[in-house]
């Protein structure tokens, strides 16, 4: 039977302190997990191995491995990951930026990359186009859990700790059904001695549990928040996302409106486009309507078809009229390009694939 150890990484540094004793250590420890990404007591040369042997009766380290991978030509690499009690579940590595260099060989810039990292073991908000849905709910994440997706996959990547990355919570799970462990999560990643990424790097993707909205804004994190609103009508919403029956459009857009927005940022809503659902010019038209004194930007993405969805690709030129039509009216919007295309790219994919072959 396998046993679930806390991890070091369920902790804030200050927590941890409280916990093991003398300080330093912990500062040490710290150093090991992420700065150099330490998997294991071993890997941490500068600790006493009496320490060591002590801590990992009762800790693991990083409590995830990478069962499987798997690399799409435009850099996206998606991660299944295992944790201790065997259950899977995925991670994201996105290339959004290359590297810029100068006719001298120099660096401009490098390139930059987000990190989408799941939150649950399969999800209870059960929407119609995703797959993940389809299996159900198991259980969430850890605060630890969360944390070791983005340490596992800097590690793997061979990217420093210095360099900047951006977090989405926007793999499996609604992370607001997981809200304490995504919370600290996020407390967790903005530690200064630990991998220092600030709220305005990280996004709380959200199929729009309006409550809790409410209860993230009240904390006060700095986190964007992005909504998943597919739709602009409740009757086609409850159609792809059911849980919108309880939280429905316009309780969404006032918990928006209630949040705490940084001035210079603005909500990103992301809409699914699906062909001949909602990829007409009178699903724009309620949009503009709909986002009308919001700081928004709008980020369509093209739904991505997978075995056995009755759901349809748009056309690129429904995509960019669509587009057209919100700029014209004042809306930021993109188009957003699906990345990793040749692999498995939504939510679920992955883990469905690799697990229909074990
Ligand atoms: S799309 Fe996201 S919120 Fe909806 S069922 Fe899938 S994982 Fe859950």
């Amino acid at each position: 039977m396998n046993t679930m150890k806390p991890s070091l990484m369920d902790y804030t540094q200050k927590e941890l302190m409280e916990m093991i004793k003398p300080s330093f250590r912990v500062k040490q420890i710290f150093n090991w997990m992420y700065h150099h990404y330490a998997e294991n007591f071993d890997e941490m040369k500068n600790i006493p191995k009496s320490m060591k042997e002590e801590l990992s009766e009762k800790f693991v380290v990083n409590p995830l491995s990478i069962v499987n991978k798997e690399e799409s030509s435009d850099g996206t690499i998606k991660y299944l990951l295992a944790m201790q009690d065997g259950k899977t579940m995925e991670a994201v590595w996105l290339k959004m930026k290359d590297a810029e260099i100068d006719c001298e060989g120099e660096t401009v810039h490098e390139a930059r990359y987000t990190i989408c990292v799941s939150t649950q073991v399969g999800c209870k908000v059960g929407c119609s186009f995703c797959l993940t849905a389809k299996g159900g709910f198991t259980r969430d994440l850890t605060a630890g859990e969360i944390v070791a997706q983005v340490v596992t996959l800097k590690r793997d990547n061979e990217h420093k700790r210095n360099r900047k990355i951006n977090i989405v919570y926007m793999g499996m799970g609604e992370p607001l059904d997981n809200l304490n462990n995504v919370a600290q999560a996020i407390k967790i990643f903005k530690e200064d001695e630990g991998l220092c990424i600030g709220g305005k790097r990280q996004t709380v993707s959200t199929s729009g549990l309006s409550t809790k909205i409410d209860k993230l804004g009240e904390m006060d994190l700095g986190v964007h928040i992005a909504i998943s609103l597919h739709a602009v009508d409740d009757e086609l919403r409850t159609e792809l996302i059911p849980m919108n029956k309880a939280h429905n459009i316009n309780s969404i857009i006032e918990a928006v409106k209630r949040f705490p927005i940084d001035t210079r940022k603005r909500v990103m809503f992301e809409y699914l486009v699906i062909k001949d659902k909602n990829d007409d010019l009178g699903s724009a038209k309620k949009l503009v309507k709909l986002l009308h004194g919001i700081k928004a930007k709008v980020n369509l993405i093209f739904f991505n078809p997978y075995e056995g969805t009755e759901y349809k690709r748009p056309t690129r030129a429904d995509m960019v009229a669509f587009q057209e039509y919100l700029i014209n009216h004042g809306l930021l919007c993109t188009i957003r390009d699906s990345k990793g295309i040749d692999i498995s790219a939504a939510c679920g994919q992955l883990k469905e694939k690799v697990e229909g072959e074990i």
